[in-house]
């Protein structure tokens, strides 16, 4: 699967920071990562902290899949509102769900201190703006179940966002503390490189072609016949992994951003807060640390690379047109276009844990905009799993959430 068009803006700007080799010879270990985006490098962190032995393996350069097209909104509201959420799985798990993506980003924080990382990271507030008077009632409901469980929120009128931000042709909406962005593709480097220091073995431009369970765990064989025998292996391939579970309800789109030339004036009174509004599909917009401005959605229900590329210009200009629509007063140009592909569930939510077709096998699938919140979240349930314990998040991120299994699901080859 081709994930993305060719500059997404965060490979063009830091370029190749890393690189390691392929697999040249079999090897073993205790925990194998399947995928080296900003997914499989958090679990590497989580398996080197927990004192497991790990490999990670991606079959193209790390870091070079999604996580090189992310915009990195970094956010604890799901694209499902937490007042349907609750509608949809109790009260106990969308809090739970709401709850721990907050924390997730506090959790990020902390790893960036940890490992010194420069890539970038900026608290954030989130504002959320109905773009339309009938999206009105249903955000002010949001607001109250947001409240009601504590988060720190309030309503931002029409009037206050174009006097804070300039923001025009807006019906107001929810001003958020705890959002967050960050250059995942600088990020993952630095994580990756920082555990490979202290042991963690990583191979770049290894297929895993063929994964073979045995009684005792896995054994991984890659496009040139080297094995890689693990206890547990930990899957992180991205939206390529799909194919592995056609029973469940995933749905893959196309999606495309612009970034700006930097801007001649200073964008800091835009720098503190992501923006998003209610419209389907969603278009969101925030200031990178280098004074540009970055916008994105447009998305659309394919997921054909020809198609989607043949389209970066029409989907450039759409955007751009909005972009000056709602802030008409920043002179913007369009620098970088780039397109990717995207994967959503019914309940926007992610797969993490277990699946009857894989022995001893753990997936994290970031499904959903809040892909990287939702892989922060499965660090500890990953910790947790590995150790046969159970994390609250389990039921609620499980696979077959949405009725059971149609047919008995027999082990499977990756
Ligand atoms: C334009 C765009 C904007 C986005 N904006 C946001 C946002 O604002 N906020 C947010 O949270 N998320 C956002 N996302 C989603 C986010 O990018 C993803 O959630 C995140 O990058 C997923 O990371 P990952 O590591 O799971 O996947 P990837 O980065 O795709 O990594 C998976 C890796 O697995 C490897 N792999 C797969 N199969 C194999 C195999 N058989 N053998 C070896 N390696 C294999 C691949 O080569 C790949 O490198 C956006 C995505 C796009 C495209």
């Amino acid at each position: 699967m081709k994930l993305k068009s060719s500059e997404p803006f965060w490979l063009v700007r830091n370029g190749l920071l890393h690189s390691y080799p392929s697999l040249a010879k079999d090897t073993e270990t205790d925990v194998l990562i399947i995928g080296g985006g900003i997914t499989g490098a958090l679990m590497a962190h989580q398996c080197m902290k927990d004192g497991y032995r790990t490999v990670l393996a991606d079959r193209r350069e790390v870091a070079h899949g999604s996580t090189s097209a992310t915009t990195s909104m970094l956010q604890y509201e799901t694209d499902m509102p937490l007042y349907r959420l609750l509608q949809l799985h109790g009260e106990k798990a969308a809090v739970n769900v709401y709850r721990s993506c907050f924390n997730a980003i506090g959790m990020l924080s902390g790893i960036v201190r940890e490992i010194a990382s420069d890539a970038g990271f900026e608290e954030k507030d989130s504002f959320y703006f109905a773009a339309r008077k009938k999206d009105v009632p249903w955000l002010r409901q949001e607001l109250d179940a947001r409240r009601t469980y504590g988060f720190p929120v309030r309503w931002l009128s029409a009037g206050e966002a174009e006097e804070r931000y300039g923001l025009q042709h807006t019906q107001g909406g929810i001003l958020s503390a705890g959002a967050a962005a960050i250059d995942a593709f600088h990020f993952t480097h630095d994580l990756l490189a920082f555990h490979h220091k202290q042991g963690l073995e990583i191979f770049d431009k290894t297929d895993i072609r063929r994964v073979r369970h045995t009684r005792q765990g896995i054994e991984a064989i890659t496009e040139h016949g080297d094995r890689i025998r693990a206890r547990r292996l930990v899957w992180c391939g991205g939206y390529e992994s799909v194919r592995l579970i056609p029973e469940e309800p995933v749905r893959l789109f196309s999606t495309w951003a612009i970034a700006g030339e930097r801007c001649p004036q200073s964008l800091k009174y835009l720098q503190h807060t992501l923006f998003w509004n209610t419209t389907s599909p969603y278009t969101y917009l925030r200031a990178t640390d280098d004074n540009r401005l970055l916008i994105g959605g447009a998305d659309e229900d394919f997921v054909s690379a020809e198609l989607r590329d043949a389209l970066l210009a029409k989907k450039a200009a759409q955007l751009e047109k909005y972009l000056h629509r709602i802030l008409p007063d920043i002179p913007f140009r369009t620098d970088f276009v780039w397109a990717g592909t995207f994967g959503g569930t019914p309940d926007s939510l992610p797969y993490v844990g277990t699946h009857p077709g894989y022995p001893h096998t753990y997936f994290v699938l970031g499904f959903g905009g809040n892909g990287i919140t939702f892989s922060l979240c499965a660090m500890e349930m990953i910790s947790a799993m590995l150790r046969k314990k159970k994390h609250p998040l389990m039921p609620v991120f499980r696979f077959g959430r949405y009725g059971p299994y149609a047919g008995a699901v027999s082990p499977r080859a990756l």
